[in-house]
C-alpha cells in the first residue's frame, strides 16, 4: 500500500478531510455516508442503552494519523473535547515514524474475575480443597458461559490467596474479542455455591476484576536525535531532560498523576471512539501505576547517548474489546472500527499503548522545550472566540486579536467581536 499524503489534513475542512478518506479508499463506501451524514447515536437505541434517557450527547470526532505500528500504517480514531490532543498526537506520530514507528508487544489477553470468601473456619484446608477442585471449578465456569468455549476462550487458570480476614479466589479468562465483565461476573457467580461448600464460609462477592495484569501490552519507539532538533547540541540536551522528566514521574507522585493524565489524553481518546469502557482502562492503569505500593509514571524513556536515540517504553494493562458492549450500536464507533481496519482486539490494545505513548512523548517535549502554554494559548483563545459567539469566518480574526491583547479572557474575546462586528456593519 502507498503511504497516504497527510500534508495539510488539519488545515482542510471536516468535508475535505472525509474526502481526502474517500479518495484514499481508507473507509468503507457506507460507513463514508454516514461520516459524510454526520449519522449519530440514534435515541430509541440510545434509550436502551442507559436509563432516564432524555437525549445523545456529542463529542468532536477526530483522527490522528501517521501512525506506524509493527510496520503498519494506522489512523486512529479519537474522541475528545479537549483542544491540542489530536495535534499532539499527530505531531508525535510523525516524528516516531521517521525513527520506524512502534513495536508493540502483547504479553498475554485474558480477564480476572474474583469471589471473596469470610467466615471461613480453617483457610489452610478451605485452601487446598479450592485447588485440589480447580479441575470442577474450570468445568462449572466454563457451563455458565459455554458460547465462549465455542469461540476458542473460557476459564484457564484457578488460584487461592488469603488476604486479612478474606480468603479469595481469582479465576483467568480468554474472553477472546470481548472485554468479558458479563461472562467474567457470569463465571464468578456461578462458582459461589461450590467455593462456599469447599470453604465452609461465605462469599461476600463474585466479581470481574479490572486490574487486568493478564492482558498488558507493551509499545516502544526509539526515536533519532536528528528528529529532536537540528541542532545536535540542542537535541542532546532535550533527550536528557525528557529522561529527566520520566525519572521525576517516577519519584513524585504529583507530577506522576499528571504525567499519566497527558497519557489517558490519548488513551481515553481512542478507548471512547472505539465504544470500550474507559473507566475499566482507566482503573486498571492507575492501578497498575501504584503496583510497587507508589503510584508512579506509566511511561519511560532513556536517552541512549552512545546510539544517541531517545527511547521510550509503555506498559499498560489493556483489556480493549472489538466486541460486545455497547460497540455494535453506536454508528460512530463503527466508523472507528472501519478507520482502524477492523483490527483485532490485541491489535488494538497495541495501536492505544502506541497513541498512549505518542501523547506522553509530545507533552514531555514540550514541557521540557517550549512549555505547555506556548502551544496551548492558541487553541485557548480559538475556545474563548468561540465562546464569545465567533463565527467560522469571524475566529481567525478574533484569535489574532487575542493573542496580541493584554488579558487573555472572555470579556476581552466579547470585545473584540463587538468591534469586528460594528466596523463591518
Ligand atoms: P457483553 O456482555 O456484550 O458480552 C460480549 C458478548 O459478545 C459475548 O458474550 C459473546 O456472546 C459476544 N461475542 C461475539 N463475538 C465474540 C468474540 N469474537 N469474542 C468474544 N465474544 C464475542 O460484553 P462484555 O461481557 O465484554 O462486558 C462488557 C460490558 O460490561 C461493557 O459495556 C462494560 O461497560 C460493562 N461492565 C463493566 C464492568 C467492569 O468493568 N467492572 C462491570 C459490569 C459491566 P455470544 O458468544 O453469546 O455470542
Amino acid at each position: 500500500m502507498t503511504k497516504v499524503n497527510w500534508t495539510g489534513f488539519s488545515k482542510k475542512s471536516p468535508q475535505e478531510r472525509i474526502e481526502h478518506l474517500k479518495k484514499n479508499a481508507l473507509l468503507t463506501s457506507n460507513h463514508l455516508q454516514d461520516l459524510q451524514a454526520n449519522k449519530l447515536l440514534g435515541l430509541e437505541t440510545a434509550n436502551q442503552m442507559a436509563e432516564n434517557v432524555l437525549g445523545t450527547f456529542s463529542l468532536p470526532f477526530a483522527t490522528a494519523p501517521d501512525f506506524l505500528i509493527n510496520d503498519k500504517d494506522y489512523l486512529v480514531p479519537m474522541v475528545t473535547e479537549e483542544p491540542s490532543v489530536v495535534a499532539a498526537a499527530s505531531f508525535a506520530a510523525k516524528i516516531i515514524r521517521r525513527s520506524g514507528g512502534f513495536q508493540t508487544h502483547v504479553h498475554d489477553r485474558k480477564m480476572i474475575g474474583q469471589v471473596a470468601l469470610y467466615d471461613v473456619p480453617n483457610v489452610k484446608m478451605a485452601e487446598q480443597k479450592i485447588l485440589d477442585s480447580s479441575a470442577l471449578l474450570l468445568s462449572q465456569a466454563n457451563e455458565a458461559h459455554p458460547s465462549i468455549v465455542k469461540r476458542g476462550g473460557g476459564a484457564r487458570d484457578i488460584r487461592v490467596e488469603a488476604k486479612e480476614e478474606f480468603l479469595i479466589i481469582y479465576l483467568t479468562v480468554d474472553t477472546q474479542e470481548a472485554m468479558g465483565a458479563n461472562m467474567v461476573n457470569t463465571m464468578m457467580e456461578a462458582l459461589v455455591p461450590t467455593l462456599e461448600e469447599l470453604s465452609e464460609g461465605q462469599a461476600l462477592m463474585a466479581i470481574l476484576s479490572n486490574y487486568a495484569t493478564e492482558s498488558l501490552v507493551t509499545s516502544e519507539c526509539s526515536i533519532d536525535l536528528r528528529f529532536l532538533s537540528r541542532n545536535k547540541e540542542e537535541a542532546q540536551n532535550l533527550a536528557r531532560k525528557m529522561e529527566l522528566a520520566s525519572r521525576l514521574a517516577q519519584v513524585d507522585v504529583y507530577r506522576a498523576s499528571t504525567h499519566n493524565k497527558g497519557i489517558f489524553n490519548g488513551i481515553d481518546a481512542v478507548v471512547m471512539a472505539t465504544g470500550n469502557d474507559w473507566r475499566a482502562i482507566e482503573a486498571g492503569c492507575h492501578a497498575y501505576a501504584s503496583r510497587d505500593g507508589q503510584y508512579r509514571g506509566l511511561s519511560n524513556w532513556i536517552f541512549d547517548e552512545e546510539a544517541q536515540v531517545l527511547k521510550g517504553s509503555l506498559t499498560l494493562p489493556m483489556p480493549i474489546a472489538t466486541r460486545g458492549g455497547s460497540i455494535g450500536l453506536n454508528p460512530t464507533v463503527k466508523i472507528a472500527h472501519d478507520l482502524l481496519g477492523q483490527p483485532q482486539a490485541r491489535e488494538l490494545a497495541a495501536v492505544i499503548v502506541s497513541l498512549g505513548l505518542a501523547q506522553n512523548f509530545a507533552a514531555l517535549k514540550a514541557l521540557t522545550s517550549t512549555g505547555i502554554q506556548a502551544g496551548h494559548m492558541k487553541l485557548q483563545a480559538k475556545s474563548l472566540a468561540l465562546l464569545a459567539g465567533a463565527s467560522d469566518s469571524e475566529v481567525g480574526q478574533v484569535v489574532s486579536q487575542l493573542l496580541e491583547a493584554k488579558h487573555l479572557n472572555q470579556e476581552t474575546a466579547q470585545a473584540i467581536l463587538h468591534k469586528l462586528r460594528n466596523i463591518k456593519n
